[in-house]
C-alpha cells in the first residue's frame, strides 16, 4: 500500500485533477490482466474505454511495433511514407470507403469530420457560407475540444469553457421525430453515436439509425457516425451501424484502431466528400505516422485472424444473459451489444462507484459511468473462463 499511496500523492500534487481515478496504481499489463505497483493482479474490464479491444500488449502487435521502431517512427508530412500508403489502402478496404484521413485522437477525428462536413455544405450542397448546421444528440460524447464541448449537453463538460462554437442543433437521442423536425435547408449533417458509451451504454430503439439514415438521404444531409468507442468489433459487428444494415456517409474511428499501443484515429468517406480537402486546409504533425500506422495495420490483421468480431458477438450475448440472470434486486436494467454492456442500478441504490470499488477489492476493474451505470467492456480477447470468473465476482457484489 505504501507505494500506491506515494504514487497517488505524486500524481495529484503535480498533475491536474481532471480525472477521479480509483485508488490503484498500475505498473504493467498483459492481455486482460494488469498489475499494480504493490504486485496485486486485476482483470481489466474497462479496456481504456475500448481502446484495448486487442488486450494489453498483444504479442503480434508488439512485435510489429518493435520492428517498425527499428525502421522509422515519424516522417514529415512533407514526404510520402510507405506505412501511410499501406494504412490508407488497408483501412479503406476493411471499411469499404473510398478514402481516409488519419489523425491521432478521437476528438481530432471528430473535428476533422466537422470541417469536412462544413466544406461539403458550402461547396457541394451550396448552403450560404457559415450558415450550415450539424444536428447532434442529447447526452452525446464526441471528445473534449472547445468546438466539440460546444454541443455537449453535460454541464460538467462545458460549464466555464465558453464562448462556444455555433452551428449545432441538439435533438433527443433515439427520437426520430425530433430529428425530422430539426432538419431544414441549412442542415449539413447528422452526427451520432450508434450506442452512447460515455452516457451510460444507451442503446437507441431498433430501427432508429436506419430511419435516421433514410431521413438524411431524403434531405441531402450527410449521415456521420462516431464509432470511436463502438467500432472494430466492440459491439459484435465490425461496426455498430452494421446492426441496422446501413452505410453511413462518414465513419469516424479511433481508440482500438491503434491496437492498444499507439494513438491513431481516422475519418472515412468516399471521394466526393473526402476529396474536398485541398493541400493546406487540414493537417496534423503526427497524423498517419509510420509507427501508429503499423500498429493499426497489425491491429486490423489481428482483428481478422483472431475473429475478434465473432468472439465479441458470442461472448457478449453470454455476458449480457448471465448478468440478466443474476436477477439482482439492485439492478434496474442490463443492456448493451457485444462486449459493451452496461448495468444500470436502481435510483434508490445510489451511485455505482462503491460497487466498482468493491469489485476492485476483489480483483476486477471497471468504472461507473454517469453515476448509476457500471460499464463492462473487457478486451475482446478475453476467454470464456475469464469471463465466468468476472461474472462470479459481479454476482457476489450485486447480490
Ligand atoms: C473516446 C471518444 C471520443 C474521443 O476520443 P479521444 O481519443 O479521447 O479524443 C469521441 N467519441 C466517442 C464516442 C468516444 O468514445
Amino acid at each position: 500500500m505504501e507505494r500506491t499511496k506515494q504514487y497517488i500523492q505524486k500524481t495529484d500534487k503535480f498533475g491536474a485533477h481532471n480525472y477521479k481515478p480509483l485508488p490503484i496504481v498500475l505498473e504493467k499489463a498483459q492481455g486482460v490482466w494488469v498489475w499494480d505497483v504493490d504486485g496485486n493482479k486485476f482483470m481489466d474490464m474497462l479496456s481504456a474505454y475500448s481502446a484495448l479491444n486487442h488486450g494489453h500488449r498483444h504479442p503480434k502487435i508488439v512485435e510489429r511495433a518493435k520492428k517498425q521502431l527499428d525502421k522509422v517512427a515519424l516522417v514529415s508530412r512533407a514526404f510520402y511514407a510507405e506505412k501511410l500508403a499501406d494504412f490508407n489502402e488497408r483501412i479503406t478496404k476493411l471499411t469499404g470507403y473510398g478514402m481516409t484521413l488519419p489523425m491521432n485522437s478521437g476528438a481530432e477525428a471528430v473535428e476533422t469530420a466537422i470541417k469536412l462536413i462544413r466544406k461539403w455544405a458550402y461547396t457541394v450542397k451550396k448552403i450560404p457560407r457559415y450558415e450550415s448546421e450539424i444536428i447532434v444528440c442529447s447526452d452525446n460524447f464526441h471528445g473534449r475540444t472547445t468546438t466539440i464541448i460546444s454541443f455537449s449537453t453535460d454541464e460538467d463538460y462545458k460549464k466555464d469553457f465558453g464562448p462556444f462554437t455555433p452551428g449545432f442543433k441538439i435533438v433527443k437521442y433515439g427520437d426520430i421525430n425530433e430529428l425530422k423536425k430539426a432538419i431544414n435547408k441549412n442542415t449539413a449533417a447528422f452526427l451520432v453515436e450508434p450506442i452512447q458509451g460515455e452516457a451510460g451504454i444507451n442503446v437507441p430503439p431498433a430501427g432508429y439509425l436506419k430511419e435516421a439514415k433514410k431521413l438524411c438521404e431524403e434531405n441531402n444531409v450527410l449521415f456521420a457516425v462516431d464509432e470511436i468507442q463502438t467500432g472494430l468489433g466492440r459491439t459484435g459487428k465490425l461496426f455498430c451501424y452494421m446492426w441496422e444494415g446501413i452505410r453511413p456517409d462518414m465513419l469516424i474511428v479511433g481508440k482500438a484502431l491503434g491496437g492498444g499501443l499507439m494513438p491513431i484515429s481516422a475519418v472515412l468517406a468516399d471521394e466526393p466528400i473526402m476529396g474536398l480537402f485541398k493541400p493546406g486546409e487540414h493537417g496534423s504533425t503526427f497524423g498517419g505516422n509510420p509507427l501508429a500506422c503499423e500498429c493499426a495495420l497489425a491491429a486490423m490483421d489481428v482483428l481478422e485472424e483472431e475473429h475478434l468480431v465473432e468472439r465479441s458477438a458470442e461472448l457478449g450475448s453470454y455476458l449480457l444473459q448471465k448478468l440478466k440472470d443474476l436477477n439482482s434486486p439492485l439492478v434496474k436494467e442490463v443492456r448493451g451489444k457485444g462486449l459493451l454492456v452496461g448495468v444500470e442500478l436502481k435510483p434508490e441504490v445510489g451511485s455505482a462507484r462503491p460497487y466498482c470499488e468493491a469489485l476492485m477489492k476483489k480483483g476486477l476493474l471497471c468504472k461507473e459511468t454517469h453515476d448509476h451505470v457500471i460499464r463492462f467492456a473487457p478486451p475482446l480477447v478475453i476467454t470464456k473462463e475469464e469471463l465466468d470468473w468476472a461474472i462470479g465476482l459481479v454476482k457476489e457484489v450485486l447480490k
